[in-house]
């Protein structure tokens, strides 16, 4: 499985699906891509291969815009199927998420989560945790960054995370603990992936987040590198 994001002034579309290509050997079932264009999240997922995902993407989506991101699954909760590929929404429909490894308390989570009127359409952990941060954020009022702090801090398991708000577009968030992760820095943008192979030829200035770390990357401005388990996040 592998994931890959864009934020800048290129097409994200072209660079996200190259890198899925070059992550295909980590293994997968299932693949997906949003892409915000400026005015809308266009989605596109499907069970089978990438190249079946560039396909659908290109008969049934506009492929423009600056930000987005792309996922290749190996389902460990819910089928191989187009719903629980990622990426996936939270209930407002503002957040996106992609999501590597396990959420092993997603059960308990959901639980509460559904007594508080969210619903779900996939069968995953992954869309449970996107709609904890959209909780999250909601009630404590915090910005995404905080949101996903105090999120991760709620649960059990393993995961490279990225997340957009639709609502703020110029912003990724990205977390690790146990899943790789890593950031490509570029002259006012951010390339995501699961290793450097998907931006090699537009940065050799990479980090890796380690464990227990997460970013906040905006275009344009300094990486802000946090621990999860600290109190400050802007
Ligand atoms: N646990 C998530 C799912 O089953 C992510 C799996 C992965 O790492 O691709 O959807």
């Amino acid at each position: 499985c592998g994931i890959v994001g864009y934020i800048g002034h290129r097409e994200a579309y072209p660079i996200i699906m190259k890198g899925l290509q070059r992550l295909e050997y980590r293994g997968y079932d299932s693949a997906g891509i949003a892409l915000y264009d400026g005015n809308q999240i266009n989605m596109s997922k499907t069970k089978g291969k990438v190249e079946d995902l560039k396909n659908k993407s290109e008969k049934n989506i506009a492929v423009n815009g600056s930000l987005g991101m792309g996922h290749t699954r190996w389902a460990t909760h819910g089928v191989p199927n187009d719903v629980n590929s990622h990426p996936h929404y939270s209930n407002s429909g503002n957040l996106v998420i992609i999501h590597n490894g396990i959420i092993e308390n997603y059960e308990a989570i959901k639980t509460e989560l559904s007594k508080r009127g969210y619903v779900f359409e996939s069968d995953t952990d992954t869309e449970v945790l996107v709609n904890l941060i959209e909780e999250v954020k909601k009630k404590e009022k915090v910005k995404l960054g905080k949101a996903v702090q105090i999120a991760l801090n709620q649960v059990v398991g393993a995961y490279a995370i990225a997340v957009f708000d639709k609502e703020k577009p110029d912003e990724i968030v990205v977390a690790k603990l146990g899943s790789p992760l890593a950031i490509g820095i570029g002259d006012r943008e951010f390339f995501i992936a699961s290793d450097a192979s998907p931006f090699i030829e537009y940065t050799n200035n990479a980090v890796y987040l380690e464990d227990e770390e997460m970013a906040i990357i905006r275009p344009g401005k300094e990486i802000k590198l946090r621990k999860i388990k600290d109190d400050a996040v802007a």
